[in-house]
């Protein structure tokens, strides 16, 4: 019989009154039973989380950071396991979880480095005339009480991203893993607790975010949202939050300009991995290249050639290069949304179709020309395996493209020429440009937030810190 997981409160199991199974998006396998905490049963978390802060908030930063460290040690250490449960909660294939297990040992290690560096400054006080005669400092507090409401697509890492810089900056947690892909969330419980973390400090609820959104966007005790997912989700959880903190991490429709005189021969990889990696369910999946029009149908045809190799099959088979994705739902949103578009003009290159004849909920890798520029593939975020071309003419209107967009998180742009490089890094109205790279690009310190309709707030252990902290300043009166 399959495994029954309760809700990780206050450095124990609790059982909640409910459960819901959950199956494998790719082989539709029962993988548990997963508690469903009510609203009463988040509460409660919340206030053992208020508890923990009243010690932990004095807790020396080298001990938090010894914690992280053997946290992340022990995630080292069980890596073969986590990285197996991530893959069959998300249908990852095992090489992309392979490298998220490795992202968040990484993200951890920078967290226990960070955490030994939470400073403030000096202020020159007296460089204003009513200031003569002060010193002025600032510090950095923790806040207290932070939920973190994590998305499915990469189950380990992004909560990593929220529970490492509130550990290290002396704060407590709720977090509550997204409902398609909770278990890899739930080992942190005892992982955590194995590494010297006090009880109550980490808190891990399970169930629906529509029914839990509102005790952890609103109650007293919460001092901060973390929260990564959908445009929709996120703009109810800032609603909600009123004027507590929120970070939102959102979604976007990335896009890579391909400028003229490129070499193609290294880039169409790196699009590849970028439009399809992890099944297209990336917040910064590649999904619209704009190509300069001397190299378009070069690009098309060799993207096409190289989409339609890739495998498709289990997540767990060391071969598969795309696999399901998270539900039917999101398989038979993803084949409207190119119906649509080809209905509108668009035309398929290659893939454009369900293949459920290898298993639930996989979409064929596709590449689409044509699309119109009110067609969702173009408009919206898609979040699968399609990748939707478009040539240009000159620079300034692949600019204009791009700011088009609701969405602004990350963009890239290909060129030999730097004052284009220049042009597009100063001008592209998104939160990162990757020069000479695809805008599917993260490593786990760098600041990382959208602009527009992709959020607001920075991540990345630094930033995030910074957000989750006060500045207090300190104001001596001298002589
Ligand atoms: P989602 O918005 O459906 O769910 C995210 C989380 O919000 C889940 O834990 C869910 O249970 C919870 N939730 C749902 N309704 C809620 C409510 N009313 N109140 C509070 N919480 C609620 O997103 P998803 O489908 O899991 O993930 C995909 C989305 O996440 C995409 O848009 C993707 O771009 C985005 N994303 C963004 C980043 C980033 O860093 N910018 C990273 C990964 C994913």
């Amino acid at each position: 019989m399959s495994r029954h997981y309760c809700l990780w409160v206050d450095g124990k199991w609790c059982q909640p009154q409910n459960y819901e199974v959950l199956h494998a998006p790719f082989s539709g396998e029962q993988l548990g039973f997963i508690g469903q905490a009510t609203p009463v049963e988040a509460a409660s978390a919340i206030e053992a989380a208020h508890r923990a802060f009243q010690e932990y908030k004095h807790m020396s930063s080298f001990r938090r950071s010894a914690i992280l460290a053997k946290a992340a040690d022990l995630l080292s250490r069980q890596r073969e396991r986590v990285e197996t449960l991530i893959s069959l909660e998300t249908a990852k294939p095992l090489r992309a979880a392979r490298a998220e297990v490795s992202r968040t040992i990484e993200t951890y290690r920078f967290a226990a480095e960070a955490a030994k560096s939470i400073t403030g400054e000096q202020v020159a006080m007296d460089a204003a005339e009513n200031g003569e005669g002060y010193i002025g400092f600032t510090i950095r507090e923790p806040i207290g009480v932070i939920t973190a409401i994590t998305p499915f697509n990469f189950p380990l890492n992004l909560v990593a991203h929220k529970v490492a810089p509130a550990l290290a900056a002396g704060n407590t947690i709720v977090l509550k893993p997204a409902e398609q892909a909770p278990l890899s969330a739930l080992l942190l419980g005892e992982l955590f607790q194995e590494a010297g973390l006090p009880d109550g400090v980490l808190n891990i609820i399970t169930g629906k975010g529509a029914e839990l959104g509102e005790v952890l966007t609103t109650h007293p005790w919460v001092k901060k949202i973390s929260f990564t997912g959908s445009h929709a989700v996120g703009e109810l959880v800032q609603r909600q939050a009123g004027l507590r903190r929120t970070t939102l991490e959102l979604g976007s429709n990335a896009t890579l300009i391909v400028d003229e005189g490129t070499s193609l021969d290294d880039i169409i990889d790196r699009c590849v991995s970028g439009a399809f990696g992890n099944n297209g369910q990336v917040c910064i999946s590649l999904q619209r290249v704009l190509v300069h029009a001397s190299l378009f149908d070069e690009f098309t045809d060799k993207l096409a050639r190289s989409a339609s190799q890739l495998l498709l099959g289990s997540p767990l088979e060391e071969s598969t290069d795309v696999s399901s994705l998270i539900s039917s739902q999101a398989a038979h949103r993803v084949a409207a949304w190119v119906n649509e578009a080809v209905v509108g003009g668009a035309v398929i290159v290659t893939g454009g179709r369900l293949r459920e004849d290898i298993g639930h909920n996989i979409y064929a890798p596709t590449v689409l020309i044509n699309a119109p520029c009110s067609s969702k593939v173009w408009s919206e975020e898609i979040f699968g395996p399609v990748v939707v071309l478009k040539p240009y003419e000159h620079l300034e209107e692949a600019i204009e493209l791009v700011n088009e967009s609701r969405y602004g998180l990350m963009a890239g742009i290909y060129t030999n020429n730097l004052q284009n490089a220049i042009v597009a890094a100063r001008q592209l109205q998104v939160g990162g440009v990757a020069i000479n790279d695809i805008p599917t690009f993260r490593v786990d310190q760098m600041p990382y937030g959208g602009v527009k309709d992709s959020g607001k707030g920075t991540e990345g252990i630094k930033y995030a810190i910074e957000e989750m902290t006060n500045l207090k300043l300190i104001v001596l009166k001298g002589t």
